[in-house]
């Protein structure tokens, strides 16, 4: 299972998916860079997410709040004082690690905001880089970022980078509401860049200090909320299946009492099988509406603004505050999953008779980079202009790829590799009848037929 890592991590390199930021310098260790074909992927994961959860629903609309806010939201929410992590040292090799990470560490798990961080002496916990016993205490370690706006470097202008998006749906809530008219139950959504100053970056990209998440807050009326939390759990799930995750590679996994967060009257996490954890979180699906029955975040921001942030329900005639779903994910965790249950290695039968290895990244069509590659069968100058008008064709509707370079068997192996759904090639015959081939990537099996019909062809396998 760890080859399967290395080797989609060696992947994303070769080919230009993600891979260390600043390399040249060494590398920033928790820093990642998504290249040209990376860039489309997460695009494509963006979309889909989007799509799904705004743009086919009249119940959810988006937002795109700014990264700084004004540090009274995390005196609010609670981030100040409670968004920490235990940290504790090694005596003897001095590295630092969460504690809750080391083996053998007893105290509930997970849970920024737990502040219980003792370690059970009787199960003694081994450092897991040199296997010694002996830790420094635990000391909560708070993950937000802390920089300073405008030109003085004191308190009063700390700023904080947002270490989750989710807050800017509560801040906001109210003007959304009116601009939109939106009545209960409906959703703020909205997807970007988050900050944590975390203790053990790694695992590739699962683990990152600088990431992107997608999340989403439905406020619904108090009473409700179990039944939507249920909806919201089945919904997010199929998104992930609707997109190729292998069913058995996906688990619920019900957060225990004493994980849950303070705000959170129930849990539910989407898993996935990594190879490293075992099961990972990809999604953390929660009802934030303790101890009130209804929403922890807008009472706090009502009683810490001064500003009435509760809803005016026409039927009922009365003011309250909504209870609240979050479905809340991340980019890159999904993409790594989409990578990793896409990745698979088979023979494959070989031009000129016999087998070869090829690796295929079986990628659903609408989170697929690159969607066609357009191969002049050669270099020979006479089939590049019809190849580049095929191209031209394509180019408008679909994100495409031109590659004249090498065997047309080690073309099609590379666009196998990046997961392009299809491949058109066009030969010396195209010239005389206008007809291409095209190559399906999971079957292989090839299509001819005239250019004129390429598009409808394509639209109805990619639409
Ligand atoms: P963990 O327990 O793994 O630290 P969390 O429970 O703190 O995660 P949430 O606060 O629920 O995570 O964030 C929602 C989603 O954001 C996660 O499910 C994950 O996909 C993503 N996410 C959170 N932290 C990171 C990170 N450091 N790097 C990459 N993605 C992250």
């Amino acid at each position: 299972m760890a080859d399967l890592m290395d080797a989609v991590t060696s992947l994303a390199k070769r080919r230009g998916i993600v891979f260390p930021s600043s390399e040249i310098y060494g590398g920033l260790r928790s820093s990642w860079d998504y290249g040209p074909l990376g860039v489309e992927l997460k695009r494509n994961i963006r979309n889909a997410w989007w799509r799904s959860m705004v743009q086919l629903r009249d119940d959810v609309v988006g937002l795109d709040a700014a990264i700084f806010m004004s540090p009274r939201v995390w005196e609010a929410s609670g981030h100040l004082d409670a968004f920490t992590d235990p940290l504790v040292e090694c005596l003897n090799c001095h590295q630092r690690f969460r504690a809750d990470h080391v083996p053998g560490w007893h105290a509930p798990q997970s849970g920024h905001e737990e502040d219980d961080t003792t370690i059970d002496l009787a199960h003694a916990p081994k450092c897991p880089n040199c296997g010694h016993d002996t830790f420094t205490d635990p000391r909560n370690f708070n993950l937000m970022f802390k920089t300073h706006m405008g030109p003085v470097e004191d308190d009063a202008a700390s700023v904080y980078l947002r270490p989750e998006t989710a807050q800017a749906m509560f801040v906001d809530f109210v003007t959304i509401q009116q601009a939109t008219r939106k009545k209960l139950p409906f959703g703020i959504a909205q997807i970007g860049k988050s900050f944590r100053n975390e203790i053990t970056p790694g695992n590739f990209i699962f683990r990152q200090r600088e990431f992107e998440q997608m999340e989403m807050e439905f406020f619904v009326e108090p009473g409700t909320d179990e039944g939507w939390h249920e909806y919201w759990i089945n919904e997010r799930f199929t998104w992930y299946t609707d997109l190729g995750i292998a069913k058995e590679n996906l688990r619920l996994r019900e957060h225990d009492p004493d994980e849950l967060s303070h705000y959170s009257k129930r849990t539910v996490d989407i898993e996935y099988r990594f190879p490293f954890t075992d099961w990972g979180e990809l999604e953390g699906i929660a009802n934030r509406s303790k101890p009130h029955g209804d929403s922890f975040d807008l009472r706090r921001h009502a009683e810490h603004s001064g500003e009435d942030l509760t809803y005016f329900d026409p039927e009922k005639e009365r003011r309250y505050f909504p209870a609240v779903i979050e479905p809340a994910s991340g980019v890159d965790r999904a993409l790594l999953a989409f990578v990793l249950d896409a990745y698979r290695t088979e023979e494959a039968p070989k031009a000129g008779g016999g087998t070869e290895k090829r690796t295929l990244l079986a990628l659903h069509r609408d989170l697929a980079p690159v969607k066609v590659a357009v191969l002049p069968l050669s270099r020979n100058e006479a089939l590049a202009p019809e190849a580049r008008r095929v191209h031209d064709l394509l180019k408008p509707r679909w994100m495409t790829q031109y590659d004249d370079a090498g065997s047309i068997g080690r073309r099609y192996r590379r666009q196998d590799e990046v997961g392009t759904p299809f491949c058109v090639t066009v030969d010396f015959d195209t010239l005389e009848d206008q007809q291409v081939t095209v190559r399906d990537r999971d079957s292989m099996t090839q299509d001819r037929l005239p250019i004129l019909k390429l598009t409808d062809y394509l639209e109805e396998r990619l639409a």
